[in-house]
């Protein structure tokens, strides 16, 4: 019996599917993408998730499925790929699981569904309504309501799992990250803002801008600095095992991700200490980013124990980003 981990390719998957084929599971990956893993134990499915036939082959002989893959993007051109990848693709991988008598089932959700950086109460606690703002959202919630109604009416155990913002920490000093870069660098940065249209927010950190690359400190329209939970990848791969083994997991919901938000107002000069970049400070249009999510329900039901603090992460991230400047 193997273990199917979906988006097999991506951030989390990977790991998570190494880590199951180091622990003497066997595994199925389904990914638009290979892996690149190479062991005996190890088979692939390459295709989407809305296929039915690709998920049905994904499900042969799973004992247990972690729904990990899915389409992140909050670009208005990809409305539709997303309830493709994220909805339908949901529907198809979990009905195939179910149909092939797997016993457990984990979605992983987002804060996204709160949403988090609109919160209505803090800390954000897995009772907090569900009020998605984005089409990304919204396709994370009716991937929920899939996952329950499967739950409910099957004999699947269902878990659902609403991860937090995640980076593998190498990429937390990079540019070039696809999160990271716009979060901390204040070129890419200018180019997202730009791109979403927001012109009082390009205004303002261009204003700061001398032409060096440089680090951002970003504050709301008072001067609040950012803060919100950004969760090393290793401490998500840990909660998700938890959520694929432990007894207690089994039709609840949790909230997976670091214990303590990062607060940008100190991991900002630590950043730009550590690496020799000049810090810029700004306060951006509205009401900014500063939230606190609860993790108290699976550190106490299951034990979860994060270990990555922010500091560690950004150790590892001047390592990472040394190396990229020597090769
Ligand atoms: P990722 O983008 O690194 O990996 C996602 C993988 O899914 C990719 O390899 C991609 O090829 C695959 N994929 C996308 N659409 C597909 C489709 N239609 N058919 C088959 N494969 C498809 O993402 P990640 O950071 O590893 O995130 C994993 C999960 O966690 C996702 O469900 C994501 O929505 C959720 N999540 C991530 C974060 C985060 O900050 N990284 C936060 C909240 C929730």
């Amino acid at each position: 019996m193997s273990i199917v981990v979906t988006g097999s390719a991506g951030r989390i998957g990977s790991r998570v599917a190494r880590r199951l084929l180091d622990e003497g599971e066997a595994v199925v990956g389904f990914d638009l993408r290979p892996a690149g893993i190479d062991h005996p134990r190890y088979r692939e499915v390459i295709g989407a998730f809305s296929d039915p036939a690709a998920a049905r082959q994904a499900a042969e002989g799973a004992k247990a499925v972690l729904h990990l893959g899915a389409l992140m993007s909050w670009r208005r051109e990809d409305a539709d790929r997303l309830w493709e990848a994220n909805v339908t693709g949901t529907r198809m991988v979990a009905e195939a699981a179910a149909a092939a008598g797997c016993r457990r089932f984990v979605f992983a959700s987002s804060g996204e569904v709160y949403p988090e950086n609109v919160p209505a109460y803090q800390p954000i606690d897995e009772d907090h309504p569900l009020a998605p703002r984005t089409p990304y959202g919204l396709t994370k919630l009716l991937g929920e309501e899939i996952v329950r109604f499967l739950g409910r009416t099957g004999a699947m155990e269902t878990v659902i799992l609403r991860f937090s913002h995640t980076q593998d920490a190498a990429e937390l000093l990079d540019p070039d990250s696809f999160f990271s870069g716009p979060r901390f660098f204040l070129h890419p940065k200018i180019r997202q803002q730009e791109a979403f249209g927001n012109a009082a927010a390009v205004a303002a950190l261009e204003a700061v801008d001398d032409g060096r690359e440089a680090l951002v400190l970003s504050r709301n329209e008072n001067g609040r600095p950012f803060a919100m939970h950004i969760t090393d990848t290793r401490d998500m791969v840990e909660g998700i095992l938890l959520a694929l083994r432990h007894p207690a997991a089994a039709r609840e919901v949790f909230n997976l991700g670091a214990s303590e938000p990062v607060d940008f107002a100190r991991a900002l000069p630590l950043m730009a200490e550590r690496t020799g970049l000049p810090l810029r400070e700004v306060n951006l249009p509205g009401p900014g980013i500063h939230y606190r999510t609860a993790n108290r329900k699976i550190r106490e039901r299951l034990g979860f124990t994060p270990t990555w603090t922010i500091e560690r992460m950004i150790d590892e991230a001047v390592a990472a980003r040394s190396a990229r400047q020597r090769s």
